[in-house]
């Protein structure tokens, strides 16, 4: 299985991030995607490492971390996804629901990395909170034919996600599929498993039996057994089919 998106850096895992990998691959994790909040993040993978686990980076800006004007964010974005190093732009997107203070500004931060998204030609990985409308319409505004993403920690309504795989985006799955009222397991059970991601967003949004804890990696295993319920496949079924998605989506192997 591929962790879509983890956070695996963070200082929540400091202390003891040898184990949480082993257990990560005990739980049959083989890749970790880790999206940036800033650009200080970059330096902060630099230590994650495991023997069995591939980790790919990204590069971004989180929309909660846009709290004015950054006239070196076009400039530092393009230096940074251009790396080789770099598999994916994020994460971005919008987030209304901390803050309605720098809407403008979150939205012309989504504009720049959809662009550099572009120019790069990798894909985009959004963010998403209470700003569904405006994230797609901006998504579908800068579609040129080239633009590819995710929605991660998808959360929406079929119609939502309709739209959404309309405008050339996959969906991150997490630990929120699992939680008794979110309502997301009857949405999910309408969409083709082709454009669906496996993903923990850890060390947030534990799934159950976990919820409200420290999330991690090896979790994402839960995620994939809630969909083998919901698709009525097997979980391995399931791990292959979502790890296939990741491959396709971000350029990546992990045989
Ligand atoms: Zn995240």
């Amino acid at each position: 299985m591929i962790d879509t998106h983890c956070h695996i850096y963070l200082d929540q895992f400091r202390n003891d991030i040898g184990q949480v990998l082993d257990r990560a691959y005990d739980a049959g994790v083989r890749a970790v995607l880790m999206p940036a909040i800033d650009f200080d993040s970059l330096s902060e993978m630099e230590g994650v490492s495991h023997p069995g686990i591939r980790f790919y980076k990204m590069a971004g800006v989180h929309p909660c971390e846009i709290n004015g004007d950054r006239p070196d964010l076009e400039k530092l974005l393009m230096d940074r996804v251009s790396s080789d190093h770099i598999i994916a732009v994020g994460e971005t997107g919008l987030d209304y629901y901390w803050s309605t203070d720098h809407i403008n500004e979150q939205q012309h931060s989504m504009r720049l990395h959809c662009r550099a998204a572009k120019m790069v030609r990798k894909p985009v990985v959004l963010h998403n909170r209470d700003s569904t409308t405006d994230l797609l319409d901006i998504f579908s505004d800068e579609q040129d034919g080239s633009l590819t993403g995710v929605w991660h920690c998808f959360n929406g309504t079929v119609d939502e996600a309709k739209r959404a795989m309309d405008i050339g985006l996959y969906l991150g799955i997490g630990g929120v599929v699992t939680f008794k009222n979110a309502g997301v397991d009857k949405i999910v059970e309408h969409l083709p498993l082709d454009r669906l991601l496996l993903e923990t967003d850890a060390p947030f949004l534990a799934p159950v039996p976990f919820r409200g804890k420290r999330n991690e990696p090896a979790y994402v295993k839960l995620v994939a057994e809630k969909l083998s319920g919901i698709f009525g496949l097997t979980v391995h079924k399931i791990a292959e089919q979502t790890t296939d998605n990741a491959c396709r989506l971000f350029g990546i192997n992990v045989d």
